[in-house]
């Protein structure tokens, strides 16, 4: 993904839209109330942030409570955040039909130092690396902070702050929602900047970059996208941690290898290893409905899957996802792999799995907008059909749309 030379020009032709997609009838005019029943209110919201990103108003922020979009003031009806929405209006696959399936290069990878990453460390040590080298400025990344369950977006500058946020966190934060903020809080001038998200997160970033005239997400330069096939609700993940017998004052981090989740202390001694599926339930009930667990819209993939333990399979998707590994090879130990077929395999696994859920027809050569109409003739009636608004929030609709 290469930045925008001029904000407010989008990157892909003169008229995106009409290049890649077909036009939306004008009456399918689609408000945020309409995303909230369909998605928020369903269950269905995977906390990715892209309809805080694209809304052109700032009428979305985040409920504390539940980490969760929610309408802060009016709404225009400008339907942008059902169009950026992976779970209702973006449909995804058309950005991996654009972007094309195959990764140019795949490596094994780690970070050429001891410094501690998730597996290989590989994703820090290639941002420090595109630091170092003055290729970014910097990379919105996810810190767990205080609390090893529950993220929190943040732009790292340094190589130390990058090293902090080193690490997987199994919970969403929206993201994409908090970039433009990040850069425009920080002190960075029109800077380069890395994004590291989940697939649903480099989704909405790419759906972005191809069809915004405006500058939202205009700093982003390089997208990583980390290899997923869920996320979990901090709040529910955390009780059956409990239930299961772990003292959470003790928890350090998480890590989901092979189908086991394990919790481990700050000396990195083992609280527990269970298979992750005894935490279904803490799941995001929206993940399940994901069908790309590798991130095919991003520059590069990262992911254990296919490399040896202490690892980090890199893939590189696009002459930007190419270039940034080799401006940062000297901060990698790394090799070619020969084949990426254990990857391929998990993620072909990953994507029957949501076909067999999502309701409606997956469709790479289809319009990237799925509008409304199309939604609920699909969804209605499955059991991931819209629900009816939550009675404390009817009010705010009244009053902002
Ligand atoms: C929810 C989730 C599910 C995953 N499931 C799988 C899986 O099933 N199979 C698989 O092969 N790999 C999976 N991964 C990826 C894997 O855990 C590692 O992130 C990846 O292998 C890179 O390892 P590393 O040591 O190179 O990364 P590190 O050097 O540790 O760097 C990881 C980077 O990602 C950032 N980050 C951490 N959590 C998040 C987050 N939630 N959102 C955005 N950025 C984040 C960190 O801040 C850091 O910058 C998952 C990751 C997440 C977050
Ligand atoms: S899935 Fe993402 S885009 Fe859709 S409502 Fe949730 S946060 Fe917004
Ligand atoms: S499984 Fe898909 S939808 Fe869920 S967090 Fe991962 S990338 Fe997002």
């Amino acid at each position: 993904m290469s930045k925008r030379a001029t904000p407010g020009v989008p990157s892909v032709g003169n008229d995106p839209r009409d290049s890649i997609t077909e036009s939306r009838e004008p009456e399918e005019k689609t408000w945020f109330r309409d995303l909230d029943e369909a998605v928020i209110e369903a269950d269905r919201c995977v906390q990715c942030g892209s309809c805080m990103a694209a809304c052109p108003s700032d009428s979305i922020g985040i409920e504390p409570e539940t980490g969760r979009p929610t309408l802060v003031r009016m709404c225009t009806g400008c339907s942008r955040c059902w169009d950026f929405c992976p779970r209702s209006g973006l449909r995804y696959e058309r950005l991996n039909e654009l972007e094309g399936e195959s990764p140019d290069a795949a490596y094994a990878a780690s970070a050429d130092d001891d410094h501690e990453g998730q597996d290989g460390g590989a994703v820090t040590a290639l941002l420090a690396g595109l630091l170092a080298a003055g290729e970014i400025d910097g990379a919105v990344v996810v810190s767990d902070g205080d609390d090893p369950l529950a993220g929190e977006a943040t732009l790292a500058t340094s190589p130390e702050e990058l090293f902090e946020s080193a690490g997987s966190t199994y919970s969403q934060t929206m993201q994409l929602g908090q970039v433009d903020d990040l850069v425009a809080e920080s002190d960075l001038v029109d800077p380069d900047i890395a994004l590291v998200g989940t697939p649903c997160v480099i989704q909405g970033a790419a759906a972005l970059d191809r069809l915004q005239y405006d500058d939202e997400l205009a700093s982003v330069s390089l997208t990583v996208s980390l290899v997923c096939t869920r996320s979990f609700a901090a709040d529910r993940l955390r009780s059956l941690l409990v239930g299961n017998g772990v003292d959470m004052d003790d928890v350090d981090s998480l890590e989901v290898v092979g189908g086991a989740l394990t919790a481990r202390d700050a000396d990195g001694h083992r609280l527990l290893t269970k298979d992750v599926e005894a935490f279904d339930a803490a799941a995001l009930r929206g993940c399940a409905e994901c069908a790309d667990a590798v991130g095919k819209a991003a520059d590069i993939s990262a992911g254990n899957v296919g490399s040896p333990d202490g690892k980090t399979t890199l893939l590189a998707r696009t002459d930007d996802g190419t270039a940034a590994i080799e401006a940062a090879m000297e901060a990698l130990d790394i090799d070619e792999l020969d084949s990426t077929d254990a990857l391929d395999a998990f993620a072909d696994w990953n994507r029957r799995q949501a076909e067999a859920t999502i309701p409606r027809e997956r469709d790479s050569e289809a319009s990237l907008t799925v509008t409304y109409t199309e939604h609920r003739e699909a969804y209605d009636g499955t059991g991931r059909e819209p629900e009816p608004l939550n009675p404390a929030r009817v009010h705010q609709y009244e009053e902002w749309c």
